[in-house]
């Protein structure tokens, strides 16, 4: 009798990388290679702290990488740390508690062990997988960690980038510059999955006339595995090896190629594995292709167009992120001609009949394929990701509904949330720890976070010092080094460190730099802006952010700001840091006391950051928009209620008034206003109102049960 074969999923091969780095360790050091190769490290309490004490230093240099920081530590050294008292029972408990979380048993989104499938161009998990941009990234490593607390079955999916995303360097005249680095596969808590017979497991996909190859990787996040497809391998030619080299850049043939690996190849891995999906989540429209390749196998099955369409809306969830009908992106007749010419044949189905899938007016042959068209007609249930950003969305796409009243359109909204372990800083957590009662699995509970008010003025206030002062030891190191790799004289490199302050109150603005942010706003009102910067209340600014290599407008946008280190009366009260990344993100929401943004009104989808801040106790200055325009109750931060009528110019006009205006009159002043134990009691209680109105709404817990909920809607299952 033939027994059948457990379909591949890279888990023995995990096993097997971790087996051959426990190899080099010394036995008693062995668990460190299995929790190396596992993420969950990164948000388990203690866990980052585990590796790092083994060498702070190599720590760094290994980018917070652990399996790199095992493979290069000198197991001497590791002979010598096991005689420290302590060092071994910490490792032996964090693998402890490592085999505890895994074995948890699995509750069912749908049908028992049957699993999400999140399917996404970009997964920020962690620094060290530099396989994200920003938001968007972010959030969907943040739902995946989610999902592995909670204990639900899922899978990611993904594309493995051989150089992921770029590193920044700005030049002395405020210029970026982008480069890439190889990523080193052999180093990365990765390991590519292999079939029974031990070769790597392939998926291929008709591309350009010939048969693209990708193989697969297998990163695991706590209890969910992560699949990243990769075309380096030596069955393509050179140019298709290429393909998934980086994220979102190259031509229009590169990133249409990455958005077919990602939707065809992505669901013929998934098969392949012998992954039996609950439900599908399409994360923006990159992930839409997808869809293709469903409606292909329903077609093939022997279904007619119209029964296959139901039942692949039957299993499909999508997430729009993009308000802005220019970012969603459309591809002509002949850019899906030239990459994916067999799939009209594929579809049973002529051109003219693909492509009016994914226009907005079927009929009209002047519309392109757009990738959120065809999404939101094809899936069965669609959602932006905050309240008003659905309102923009069914406005936006109501014509793809015709007689269809635009409050009627089928698109709803789960508003984003954040990973609370991943983002709160270790100091908070443990503050409300000794508060909150039933923390840390409380949390989503608001009549929890009512216990806020309980925590003495002096202790919150503590914990906000100690964590901007943590932040200003790094901006003084950061700002000098950096100064001094752009060329910078010396004395004017060591300004930087002697201007910025533990005490000041200190703002940060980063995200990803495109134009919409406006971070220029920061530079309007210039003299004003010096006066606050220099006065008796001084304000101090932290920025970083990247912008996307083509976009000459960001750059100009970060010439402009850079611009402001040189004015000599500001001596390094604005400081730019280059690179930011998770890790940088993660000082930066941590350590600043009011986090600021300005979006041009209607153009955020959600925003994230400021809710990271917000569950450190920073206050968040921001215009009405994405997340805080549902989140602001007029006691938690302030706010600018910008006009989306205005012209751009007046709009922004008003927009830097209203920011120094609130500065000056109202931000500064409640900061400084000390009690005689030096509290500023003012301040602490809006970071009171502040975490007890946003830290149970803004996290992932409470926006992946809202998923959850809607895929069983779908899916017609019960509840839990
Ligand atoms: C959270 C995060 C973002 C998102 O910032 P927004 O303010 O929501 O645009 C971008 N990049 C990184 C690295 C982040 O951690």
């Amino acid at each position: 009798m033939q027994t059948r074969q457990p379909s591949p999923d890279g888990k023995r091969d995990l096993a097997v990388a971790a087996a051959i780095l426990a190899g080099h360790l010394p036995p008693e050091f062995a668990p460190l290679a299995t929790l190396a190769y596992n993420y969950w490290w990164s948000w388990a309490p203690g866990g980052e702290d585990v590796f790092s004490s083994l060498d702070p230093h190599r720590w760094q240099r290994c980018g917070m990488n652990p399996v790199r920081l095992l493979q290069e530590l000198d197991p001497s050294r590791l002979r010598v740390l096991a005689m420290q008292p302590g060092v071994l029972p910490r490792v032996e408990a964090l693998a402890r508690a490592l085999r505890e979380e895994l074995r948890r048993p699995e509750r069912a989104i749908t049908v028992p062990g049957r699993p999400a499938v999140i399917v996404c161009a970009e997964f920020g998990i962690h620094r060290s997988l530099p396989f994200y941009a920003g938001g968007l990234g972010v959030l969907a490593g943040d739902f995946l960690k989610e999902v592995s607390d909670q204990g639900y079955p899922a899978a990611g999916i993904g594309l493995f980038y051989s150089q992921g995303s770029f590193h920044q360097r700005v030049d002395n005249s405020g210029w970026q510059h982008e480069f890439w680095l190889d990523t080193d596969s052999d180093r990365l808590p990765a390991a590519v999955v292999t079939g029974a017979d031990g070769a790597p497991l392939t998926v291929s996909v008709p591309m350009r006339g010939r048969e693209l190859t990708a193989q697969v990787w297998r990163v695991d996040v706590g209890r969910v595995p992560l699949y990243l497809l990769d075309t380096n391998h030596p069955g393509n030619v050179p140019g298709d090896r290429w393909i998934t080299s980086r994220l979102y850049v190259g031509n229009r043939e590169v990133r249409l190629a990455q958005y077919a690996l990602l939707g065809i190849g992505g669901i013929r891995a998934m098969r392949a594995m012998g992954i039996e999906p609950a439900i599908i989540h399409l994360n923006e429209g990159h992930a839409g292709l997808a869809l293709l390749e469903l409606l292909r196998e329903q077609i093939a099955a022997g279904a007619g167009v119209e029964a296959a369409t139901e039942r692949v809306r039957a299993a499909t969830v999508f997430t729009t992120h993009t308000p802005v009908a220019a970012g969603n992106e459309t591809l002509s007749t002949d850019d899906l001609r030239s990459v994916l010419p067999d799939l009209p044949a594929s579809l049973g189905m002529e051109w003219p009949e693909v492509v009016a899938m994914g226009r907005i007016r079927p009929e009209d042959p002047a519309e392109p394929f757009g990738l959120t068209p065809f999404a939101l007609r094809m899936t069965g249930a669609a959602n932006a990701v905050s309240r008003l950003h659905g309102e923009v969305a069914r406005q936006m796409w109501h014509d793809l509904w015709p007689g269809v009243a635009p409050e009627q359109v089928p698109i709803g909204h789960v508003t984003n949330g954040v990973h609370m372990a991943t983002w709160m800083a270790p100091e908070m957590w443990a503050l409300l720890g000794r508060y909150l009662p039933g923390w840390p699995a409380s949390a989503a509970d608001p009549a929890t976070w009512e216990h806020v008010d309980e925590i003495p003025d002096g202790e919150l206030w503590a914990v906000r010092c100690q964590l901007r002062a943590g932040l200003g030891g790094f901006v003084r190191d950061r700002s000098v080094v950096e100064r001094l790799g752009r060329g910078e004289a010396l004395p004017y490199a060591e300004s930087a460190a002697r201007a910025w302050s533990d005490d000041s109150l200190t703002a940060g603005f980063a995200r990803r730099i495109a134009t919409y942010k406006r971070l220029y706003l920061v530079t309007r009102n210039l003299d004003r802006g010096l006066r606050l910067m220099n006065g008796e209340l001084p304000v101090q600014l932290v920025i970083a952010g990247r912008a996307h290599p083509s976009d000459d407008d960001a750059k100009r946008t970060v010439q402009q700001v850079f611009a402001l280190n040189y004015l000599p009366n500001l001596a390094g009260r604005v400081v730019f840091l280059e690179e930011h990344d998770m890790a940088l993100s993660a000082r930066l929401v941590r350590g600043s006391d009011l986090w600021v943004n300005l979006p041009r009104p209607l153009n955020e989808a959600s925003g994230t950051s400021g809710m990271k801040s917000a569950l450190n106790g920073g206050l968040q200055l921001s215009v009405l928009d994405g997340w805080w325009a549902e989140a602001y109750d007029g006691a938690n931060g302030w706010a600018i209620a910008s006009n989306p009528g205005l012209p751009a110019a007046e709009q922004d006009a008003q927009d830097a008034t209203a920011l120094f205006d609130l500065l000056e009159s109202e931000v500064l002043p409640l900061f400084y206003a000390r009690n005689e134990h030096g509290i500023p009691h003012g301040w602490v209680q809006k970071m009171k109102a502040s975490l007890k109105s946003i830290g149970p709404r803004f996290t992932a817990t409470r926006m992946l049960g809202e998923y959850v909920d809607r895929a069983r809607a779908l899916r017609g299952a019960p509840g839990e």
